[in-house]
């Protein structure tokens, strides 16, 4: 099992104990343990009991549940605290904005045990009558899972992919002869994906159906299958599976239909022709045989959304792709000086290793409290070693960054003597996210307008499935952008993903630059870059427009003279 798979088990424990009201002290040590468990680098699976004691911080107790975890994929202490939970109390758990505890005087005082008897006593104004709730707690419980309600049944494109791929290769060895694709939500690179879809190719449905239903992770719903489709639910994530199957001749097509969007495929591009016609027309080997056909270069299932796809590639000028290599450096990442899980020469040496130029950092800054916001002091003192380790790490450069908390009226959070010390400074929004669109918009406004602003950061604050973003006017944000030579960050983190895909055109319009920001607070935060090159492919980024595609020179001399028009 992957460390984080294994660290959300001791943090579900944690929170069982608590909702059971037990020991404290008990609570913590499990607490504590997650936490040093974060730090580990290695592997846990497979380690000795002995190996794993030796870490510091991990006792006899932890370690002899993680071994119990490696062989039973589960520990006693928590199966036993699950069995005595109904599991809808177990979901409230995940409801934003009530911990254990809450969720305790809910079950045990109301007797409310099914989030949708929760939401009920939400509507009937039960909740904010209980001691320590109110109002204001009832209607954001009420908000949570509303929304959450709305997005059952979804996953993010970082836990949808490897699925896709797990079970493609399933079907695969369930169907060694039949060509095999992985089509939908995935395939086009959604930020959210509904159900894993496929293609297959057979000359046999009834055996390839009986095949397929044989597979244990799949459960088919047989009412909703037929002959040329198999309907079912993937056990491991219960998202919805569907596997078309067709002629081995009508491959090639099934696929294209199957991975693009509806306006994609009812666009008008020539004399009254659309994909779907195209499609209906003739069976094609390929799909670059299939968009030869229309008359046009081939576009990349990602791109295919019908925004302007179709008259680039009539005209032959879809753009060039960014892809992961293509970036040179690390900026927005995050050290133990406020709420990241390694210190800053860690952050820096791994950076590194993964043959990166350079690290932005950016810790948060004072007024995020919540987060080990840094105050001046702070800042000087990493400053201070990044000078250090900039001597010691060279050619490699870390550059000194912060990540300023834009304040309600806009502006940013130190006095100009401490921003003047920054090689960058990317501003985001973190508290008071409940802004109308206007005074939202304005915020980000002000905060671009500020000299000192060189990128701004997760531009509406949203969690996909969890929380949506505060409102802002896309095009107002942008155009300031524009006018302020402001970079845009594509925050990569599989929940954010902000900048949002169907803005990316616009702003390559306005001749704004995007950074893929991966917001590490870990060493391997690194690894979710390839999300936010996903995100900016998919609204046509190009190297060119990419501020860390620039290699380290380009990158300090912008930084340079940016300060100094000051
Ligand atoms: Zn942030
Ligand atoms: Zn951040």
């Amino acid at each position: 099992m992957e460390n984080k798979k294994i660290i959300r088990l001791f943090k579900l424990a944690a929170e069982l104990m608590e909702l059971h009201d037990e020991n404290p002290f008990k609570v913590r040590s499990y607490v504590n343990g997650a936490a040093t468990l974060e730090l580990v680098e290695e592997p846990l699976a497979g380690m000795s009991q002995a190996t794993l004691e030796s870490i510091q911080g991990v006792g006899k107790g932890i370690a002899a549940k993680i071994i119990e975890i490696n062989e039973a994929g589960s520990f006693a202490e928590l199966d036993q605290m699950l069995a005595a939970t109904p599991p809808g109390v177990v979901e409230m758990l995940r409801i934003k904005g009530i911990g254990p505890k809450k969720v305790r005087t809910i079950w045990k005082e109301l007797g409310t045990e099914t989030v949708e008897e929760l939401l009920e006593a939400c509507e009937q104004d039960k909740l904010s009558k209980l001691k320590g709730f109110g109002a204001k707690t009832q209607e954001n419980i009420k908000q949570a899972l509303l929304f959450t309600q709305q997005n059952r049944g979804k996953l993010l494109y970082a836990e949808a992919e490897p699925a896709a791929e797990e079970l493609l290769q399933t079907i695969k060895q369930a169907l060694p002869d039949a060509k095999v694709e992985v089509v939908g939500d995935v395939r086009r690179r959604m930020e959210i994906v509904e159900s894993l879809q496929f293609v297959v190719a057979t000359d046999n449905y009834t055996d390839a159906c009986e095949k397929l239903s044989k597979i244990d992770v799949l459960e088919q719903d047989v009412r909703n299958s037929g002959p040329r489709v198999w309907r079912g639910n993937y056990s491991l994530n219960g998202l919805t599976v569907e596997i078309r199957l067709v002629d081995d001749a009508c491959f090639a097509n099934e696929v294209v239909l199957r991975s693009a969007s509806e306006a994609h495929l009812t666009q008008v591009f020539a004399a009254g022709k659309c994909m779907l016609n195209v499609l209906r027309e003739e069976n094609h080997k390929t799909e670059e045989d299939v968009y030869n056909a229309a008359g046009m270069a081939f576009i990349v299932p990602e791109l295919r959304e019908g925004t302007n796809e179709l008259q680039l590639a009539m005209d032959n000028k879809l753009p060039k792709l960014l892809e992961l290599s293509d970036l040179k450096g690390i900026l927005h990442n995050h050290s133990t000086y406020s709420d990241g899980a390694h210190t800053l020469e860690q952050m820096a040496t791994f950076c590194r290793d993964m043959g990166y130029q350079y690290l932005g950092i950016s810790d948060h800054s004072k007024t995020a409290s919540y987060a080990g916001g840094l105050r001046e002091g702070d800042v000087l003192r990493q400053q201070k070693e990044i000078d250090e380790l900039n001597q010691k790490l060279a050619p490699f450069k870390i550059f000194k960054g912060i990540e300023s908390d834009i304040l309600t009226d806009g502006s940013l959070d130190y006095e100009e003597d401490i921003l003047k010390t920054f090689d960058f400074i990317v501003a985001s929004v973190h508290s008071v996210l409940n802004m109308d669109e206007k005074k939202a918009t304005q915020r980000l406004i002000t905060a671009i307008e500020n000299p000192y602003t060189t990128m701004l950061g997760h531009p509406t604050g949203r969690l996909l499935l969890r929380r949506e973003g505060y409102p802002i006017n896309h095009k107002m944000v942008i155009d300031a952008c524009a006018a302020n030579n402001v970079i845009i960050e594509i925050n990569a983190n599989p929940w954010r993903l902000d900048l949002d895909w169907r803005h990316v055109q616009y702003a390559l319009e306005k001749g704004v630059m995007l950074s893929i920001n991966p917001d590490a607070h870990h060493t391997s935060g690194y690894d979710d870059m390839k999300y936010g090159v996903l995100v900016g492919r998919k609204g046509g980024l190009t190297k060119e427009m990419t501020f860390n595609a620039k290699p380290v020179e380009e990158v300090e001399a912008y930084f340079n003279k940016r300060k100094a028009g000051i």
